[in-house]
């Protein structure tokens, strides 16, 4: 089984997951490596649950257990932080207070408002509503660097309720080319994240489409996740996920080690 490089533990905000028995299943599934990546999302609230960590507690926690599994389990400390045009300095001083191996960086929030709640969409069409969060992706990029990937770009899709819409990555090609021309241009990875797919979506974020276009433009760096917040969730899908990046043209995948890529051939 492939490593999973996005897992949540109790450590995040809308997880109770135990970090022992998440390291113990990894095991069980015969992962070489895991890392734990847990929310730190900036002026980010959700029904008065904070989405911050104290770095070092985590960092020292996530240490120990480390040292625990040697041997058995290759454990890697990230985190996945929220990205924002407003955050971009804030987010570069969190990354410098502990080593961590690895940094997503994800788009969770736009204007404010998380593309989970329903909020989000009304009042425009879904067309303009996911518009509107890749050119936050775009607009984040800007600033904010201190990161290693960008994470399950196309997040917000999951959560359109406009009865009979399909999706189409096409359609938002412009703002999809600058992401990715971008991305590259900082030296930065994307995820392939399959947490999509036991949420009822029926495609990963990225959809393929999107995956297929970064392989074109030339990009090598990408990382897989099943963003699970319940272990029993941990290298969902993997199987298929391999499988679609060696059909969008990819001879390796990647893992992260003192926020350095190391490559592996499948
Ligand atoms: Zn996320
Ligand atoms: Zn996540």
């Amino acid at each position: 089984m492939l490593p999973d490089f996005h897992n949540h533990t109790c450590f995040s905000g809308d997880s109770s997951q135990d970090i022992r028995e998440l390291l113990d299943h990894a095991v069980e599934l015969g992962m070489p490596s895991i890392c734990i990546t847990d929310h730190q999302d900036f002026d980010y609230v959700e029904d008065g649950v904070s989405f911050t960590i104290d770095p070092v507690k985590y960092y020292e926690t996530l240490k120990n257990f480390q040292k625990e599994y040697a041997g058995r389990l290759d454990l890697r400390i990230g985190v996945e932080t929220g990205l924002g045009k407003e955050f971009a300095s804030r987010l570069a001083d969190f990354t410098r207070l502990v080593p961590f191996d690895f940094i997503i960086g994800s788009i969770h929030v736009v204007s404010g408002i998380d593309p989970y709640y329903d909020i989000y969409w009304e009042g425009k069409s879904a067309k303009q509503a996911i518009s509107q969060y890749f050119e936050a992706s775009v607009e984040a990029l800007e600033t904010c660097h201190d990161f290693d990937i960008f994470g399950h770009i196309d997040y917000g899709v999951r959560y359109c309720k406009e009865p009979g819409f399909v999706y189409n990555p096409l359609d938002y090609i412009d703002y999809l080319d600058a992401l990715l021309k971008k991305l590259l241009s900082l030296g930065k990875g994307i995820e392939l994240n399959t947490g999509g797919l036991y949420k009822g979506a029926n495609h990963t974020n990225p959809h393929p489409a999107i995956i297929k276009r970064y392989r074109e433009l030339g990009g090598e760096i990408i990382t897989l996740g099943s963003d699970d917040h319940q272990a029993k969730y941990l290298g969902y899908a993997f199987d298929q996920a391999q499988d679609l990046l060696k059909d969008c043209g990819f001879k390796y995948y990647c893992t992260f080690k003192d926020r350095k890529a190391e490559f592996h051939k499948f």
